[in-house]
Formats: C-alpha cells, sequence, structure tokens
C-alpha cells in the first residue's frame, strides 16, 4: 500500500479519461503487488549508460519485469554483460555482433561468439542484422556478418534478433536462406512487411516508438494479433511517452502495455499474458 501516493502520482501525469486512469490503477497496483509478469525482451545494460547497474536492475523488478533480456551486440558488452548474468536470476542474455560492428569483426570472433552462446543464460543471437541507415560503405560485409551469425544460430538452434534499419528486402532475403526463429526487434515497417515476417514464424518487437504521438505503429498493430508480438524497450533509446527525451530503462515497460491495451481495447493483464506467453515460447528460460 506505501506504493498507492507514487501510484497516483503517475496516473496524474499521464491524465486521460476514468477507463484509462482504472487501467493505469490495475496495472501498476495489481502488477507491483503479484511482482509482475512482464519480459522485456531487448534491452542494453552497460556502465557506460548507468551510472548504478543495482539500482537500475532493482528498480526494474519493482515495476513488474519479470525477466530483462539484456543485447550484448559488440566485444565489450559481451564481456559486461557476462560477469553480471549471474548475478541476477532474472537477467538472460542475447549475443551477437551489431551490423555497425562488421568493419571490425573476425572469424576469432565469431569463434568466441559461438562459445559465448553456450554459456548459461545465454537464449538467443542478436541483435544481428543489416543497417543501411548507418553505413551504405560496407553492405557486403554487413551481409557476410549477418549470414555468418545466422548460421550459428541455425547450428545451435537457438532464436535470432533481428536488427533491420532502411534494408527489409535485403533483410527478408537472406533470412529465407536459414531455417531459423526470433523476434524483429523495434519493428517498425508496414503492415505487409509485418505480415512477411510473422509468417515467417518471426514476432515483432514492439516498444516505446509505439507511444510516440505519430507513430504509425499504432495503425499497423490494429490490424494484427498480439499472438505475434513480444515487449522490449531497447533500453537506453527509445524512451516511451510520458518519459520519452529520458533515458530508457525496463521500467517503463508498462506504458508500452498501456498503449497496446488502448489500441487493442483489451486489459493490460491480457497484453501481459499473451506477449510473456510468446516470449516464453520463444526462448528456453529453463535450460539456461
Ligand atoms: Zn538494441
Amino acid at each position: 500500500m506505501e506504493n498507492k501516493g507514487y501510484l497516483i502520482n503517475e496516473v496524474g501525469i499521464l491524465g486521460g479519461n476514468d477507463k484509462v486512469k482504472t487501467n493505469l490503477f490495475y496495472l501498476f497496483y495489481n502488477c507491483c503487488k503479484r511482482g509482475g509478469e512482464m519480459i522485456d525482451t531487448h534491452c542494453h545494460l552497460s556502465k557506460d549508460d548507468y551510472d548504478d547497474i543495482d539500482l537500475v536492475i532493482k528498480e526494474n523488478k519493482e515495476a513488474g519485469v519479470s525477466k530483462m533480456i539484456v543485447s550484448a551486440c559488440d566485444k565489450k558488452s559481451m564481456l559486461e554483460i557476462i560477469s553480471l548474468k549471474d548475478k541476477y536470476d532474472f537477467l538472460y542474455v542475447t549475443m551477437g555482433y551489431h551490423p555497425s560492428e562488421a568493419l571490425s569483426v573476425i572469424d576469432k570472433d565469431l569463434q568466441d561468439l559461438k562459445k559465448n552462446l553456450k554459456l548459461s543464460k545465454v537464449v538467443g543471437v542478436g541483435e544481428i542484422g543489416l543497417d543501411y541507415y548507418y553505413s551504405k560503405e560496407f553492405i557486403e560485409k554487413q551481409k557476410w556478418l549477418f549470414e555468418e551469425q545466422l548460421k550459428i544460430a541455425q547450428e545451435l538452434d537457438m532464436p535470432v534478433v533481428i536488427h533491420s534499419r532502411d534494408a527489409t528486402l535485403d533483410t527478408i532475403n537472406i533470412l529465407k536462406k536459414y531455417s531459423v526463429r526470433g523476434i524483429i526487434h523495434c519493428f517498425s515497417g508496414s503492415l505487409e512487411t509485418a505480415n512477411i515476417y510473422i509468417k515467417m514464424g518471426f514476432y515483432l518487437g514492439i516498444g516505446g516508438v509505439l507511444t510516440f504521438k505519430n507513430s504509425k505503429l499504432k495503425e499497423i498493430i490494429k490490424s494484427l494479433s498480439l499472438d505475434n508480438i513480444v515487449l522490449e524497450t531497447d533500453s537506453p533509446y527509445l524512451t516511451p511517452v510520458p518519459y520519452r527525451g529520458k533515458k530508457n530503462s525496463s521500467k517503463y515497460l508498462k506504458y508500452v502495455v498501456l498503449e497496446l491495451a488502448s489500441i487493442k481495447e483489451m486489459d493490460p493483464k491480457d497484453v501481459i499474458e499473451i506477449t510473456t506467453r510468446n516470449a516464453n515460447s520463444l526462448f528456453d528460460f529453463n535450460n539456461k
């Protein structure tokens, strides 16, 4: 009960009609009370971004996040998370070289990745993919790195977390060559693209962008089933409204839930239940 003042405060910040307020209350109060069940399928957790990681983790857990899947996507963040992952029960990891690393990764790094992927609590390969917004100068190198890591994911039978920016067609064509499943992280494409990925067996990772005022995603989500969606923050980036502009953290995942609930006219509890079930069916948390 001691949280009540805080809850009222947060509702006050958001405003909205009575139904929204009731939902907010329900979500905040019950999630906090029950220990929560939301899974943040994609976040970053580096000392470069947070002064006190232990505090951040504690706050996230208190805010109803039951699992954080940390994406370690360069050599430095891989080492960092290896030393942190066993300290907290609810931390899990995906590892893979981001396309922006394409020029620096050599064969030996791929061998190291393969070894690291076998460590406890490492549940997927990512984020990997193509980013033509970042640079079009080394597209071939990006494709090489992407495919090498897809081969590893296929061999180890692990889900992949895909980063694709301004590169939809190439991403789809490359993914079709491999037998992999996973998440299209920070999905931002058209309804047609969404349906292609879903048909290929992928989940769409939906985060703070959905809450942005003019987000085209809102309209797209209306036409999709939640059975194809998982929650993510991509923290410290892409903070949802009403905290847009501040540093993101898994504790703000609830605002993505509320936005989904409002768009789909569903109870936030059901949004959490479905997205958590999706994440649990994709990632093997038990054997790791
Ligand atoms: Zn990310």
